[in-house]
C-alpha cells in the first residue's frame, strides 16, 4: 500500500494502473535512449486525455511535487528523464488522432511520428518532419524540442509544422488554439513559443498540424566523397541547380563501419570512400534525370548508386539511419548535436575528431549529419557518462567557430550549464523572465534549459 499521499490522489485521477510506484515499472521512464542520463522519479503518472492532465498538475502543484514532462523517451539531451524525485508525466495514451481536412490535423501529443506518417499518407498528404526514431517518438515531445530531421532542407523544423496547439500551464490553465488559422496575427505567438521550450513553459496535450502534399515520385542517390569540402561542394551544386531536395546528409566511414558491423549490411553500393552523401528528391515529375544531369559534371558520381523503388531507396537510407542505434551498440555516446556556419563548415568539421583526442586521447568520434543544414551529430565514445570535459571543447569549439551549440536535439539538462556560449546575457534574461511568468514555482522541467 502506497504511503505517498499524492500517488492516492492521482491514481483517483488516472486509475491505480496509471501511476507507477514500482521501481521495475518506473524504470524505462528512468533512462534516457542513450543511458547517458538516469534518475529516480518518486512516481510516473499517465493520464488519458487533457481534463486528467490538468488534475495531475492542479495536484502536483498543491504537493510542491515538480514535473518531467515524458512522450517517446527518444531525446538526446537528458530533457525528458528525472533527476531527483520529480514526477514523469508521460503523455503516451494521448494519442488520438482527428481527420486530415484541408491538409491539415489535429493530434495528440502522445501519438507517435510514425502514426501521424501513416495517418497523413491515408489520406494522400505526408508530414513535412521525418526523423530514424519516428516509431518512438512523439508529437508532444517533437513540438518540445522544435524537432528537426532529415526533411528540414524542404519543410523546415517542427515550428514550421505547427499551426497551434493545446497545451496544460503550471497553474493548471489551458491554452486551446487549435483552429488551423494559417494567418493570425492576434499578439504573441504562444504556439511558437512552445516549440523549443523543451517541457519548461507547459505541457503540450493536442497539436494542430500542417500537412505537405504527397509527390508521387522519389529518388535517392549514394555517393561518396573525398573529403568534407568535396561533400559540401557537391551539396552547392545540387541546390544552385534547384533539384527539389527533401534531404541531403552526409557521413564518414568510421560510421559506415559501425552500421555494417551493427546491422550486418554489406558495403555501400558506391563504393568505400572517406565521406558518404545522400540525397533525396521528390516532385510531381520524375527528378532522377535532373538529378542525374547536375551530378554528371561532378567526379563524386562516378560511382553513385542510384534508387526509386521503396525497398532500394531504404537500403540506401540505412547507411545514414543506422548510425544513431550502431553507436549506441557499442557504448554509452556523448550525443553533441552543433550547427555550423557554411563558409567554416568544413575547416571547423575537419578539425573535431583532434579537438575531442586533444581532451581524450582514447576517446572515438563518430561524425554524421544533415549536411543541408549545416548540422552536425559528433558522437563521443570513450569518456565516463559523467565526465564533461569533451562536450565542453566540442561545445567551445563551435561556438568559436560561429555555430550553434544545439541544432535540433534542444539543450535539456546536457547543455544547460553551456547555454551563454550560444546566448546572450539579454536573450537568457528574457528566456528566465517568461519562465518565471509561466511556471513561478518552477514546477515544470526544473534544471532543464535555464540552468538553475
Ligand atoms: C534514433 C534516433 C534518431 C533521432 N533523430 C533525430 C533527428 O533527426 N532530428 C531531431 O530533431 N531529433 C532526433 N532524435 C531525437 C528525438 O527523437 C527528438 O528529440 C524527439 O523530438 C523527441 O520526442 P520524444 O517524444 O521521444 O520526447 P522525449 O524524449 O520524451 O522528451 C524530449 C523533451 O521534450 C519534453 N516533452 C516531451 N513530451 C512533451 C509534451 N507533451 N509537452 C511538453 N514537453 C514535452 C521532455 O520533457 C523533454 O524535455 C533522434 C533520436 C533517436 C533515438
Amino acid at each position: 500500500v502506497s504511503t505517498d499521499a499524492l500517488a492516492g490522489e492521482l491514481a483517483r485521477v488516472v486509475g491505480a494502473a496509471h501511476v507507477l510506484q514500482d521501481p521495475d515499472l518506473r524504470a524505462p521512464y528512468e533512462t534516457d535512449w542513450t543511458r547517458r542520463f538516469h534518475g529516480t522519479a518518486r512516481l510516473v503518472v499517465r493520464p488519458a486525455d487533457a481534463r486528467q492532465v490538468v488534475e495531475v498538475v492542479r495536484r502536483c502543484a498543491a504537493h510542491a511535487a515538480a514535473i518531467v514532462p515524458q512522450g517517446g523517451n527518444t531525446g538526446l539531451v537528458g530533457g525528458g528523464v528525472p533527476r531527483q524525485g520529480e514526477v514523469v508525466l508521460s503523455l503516451a495514451r494521448l494519442d488520438d488522432m482527428g481527420p486530415v481536412e484541408g491538409g491539415q490535423v489535429t493530434v495528440g501529443a502522445g501519438a507517435t511520428l510514425g502514426a501521424v506518417q501513416r495517418h497523413a499518407a491515408d489520406a494522400g498528404w505526408e508530414f513535412g518532419v521525418d526523423l530514424a526514431a519516428r516509431d518512438s517518438a512523439t508529437i508532444g515531445g517533437m513540438v518540445a524540442t522544435n524537432a528537426g530531421g532529415t526533411q528540414v532542407i524542404r519543410h523546415g523544423t517542427m515550428r514550421a509544422q505547427v499551426l497551434g496547439v493545446e497545451a496544460v500551464l503550471a497553474d493548471g490553465g489551458v491554452m486551446r488554439r487549435l483552429g488551423g488559422l494559417v494567418k493570425d496575427n492576434t499578439g504573441y505567438d504562444l504556439a511558437g513559443l512552445l516549440c523549443g521550450s523543451e517541457g519548461t513553459l507547459g505541457i503540450v496535450t493536442r497539436a494542430r498540424l500542417r500537412l505537405v502534399p504527397r509527390l508521387p515520385h522519389r529518388v535517392t542517390v549514394l555517393l561518396g566523397a573525398p573529403d568534407v569540402a568535396a561533400a559540401q561542394r557537391l551539396l552547392g551544386a545540387v541546390r544552385a541547380a534547384g533539384v527539389p531536395l527533401d534531404a541531403v546528409e552526409w557521413f564518414r566511414s568510421e560510421g559506415v563501419r559501425l552500421v555494417r558491423e551493427h546491422a550486418g549490411l554489406g558495403p555501400p553500393p558506391c563504393g568505400e570512400h572517406p565521406d558518404y552523401v545522400l540525397l533525396e528528391a521528390s516532385d510531381r515529375t520524375d527528378p532522377t534525370e535532373q538529378l542525374a544531369e547536375v551530378l554528371s559534371g561532378l567526379p563524386e558520381a562516378a560511382h553513385a548508386a542510384v534508387a526509386v523503388d521503396p525497398p532500394d531507396r531504404r537500403a540506401l537510407w540505412a547507411y545514414r539511419e543506422r548510425h544513431t542505434e550502431a553507436i549506441n551498440a557499442v557504448g554509452v555516446p556523448h550525443k553533441l548535436d552543433v550547427t555550423l556556419p557554411a563558409p567554416v563548415f568544413a575547416g571547423a568539421v575537419t578539425a573535431l575528431p583532434s579537438v575531442v583526442s586533444g581532451v581524450d586521447p582514447a576517446a572515438v568520434t563518430v561524425l554524421f549529419g544533415h549536411l543541408g543544414d549545416g548540422n552536425v551529430h559528433v558522437n563521443v565514445l570513450g569518456p565516463a557518462a559523467d565526465d564533461e570535459r569533451v562536450d565542453e571543447a566540442v561545445l567551445r569549439h563551435v561556438a568559436a567557430a560561429g555555430g550553434s551549440i544545439s541544432a535540433e536535439h534542444g539543450i535539456g539538462t546536457a547543455k544547460a550549464r553551456w547555454l551563454s556560449l550560444s546566448r546572450s546575457e539579454a536573450e537568457i534574461a528574457a528566456m528566465r523572465a517568461i519562465k518565471a511568468a509561466l511556471d513561478p514555482a518552477g514546477m515544470l522541467n526544473p534544471g532543464v534549459l535555464l540552468a538553475p
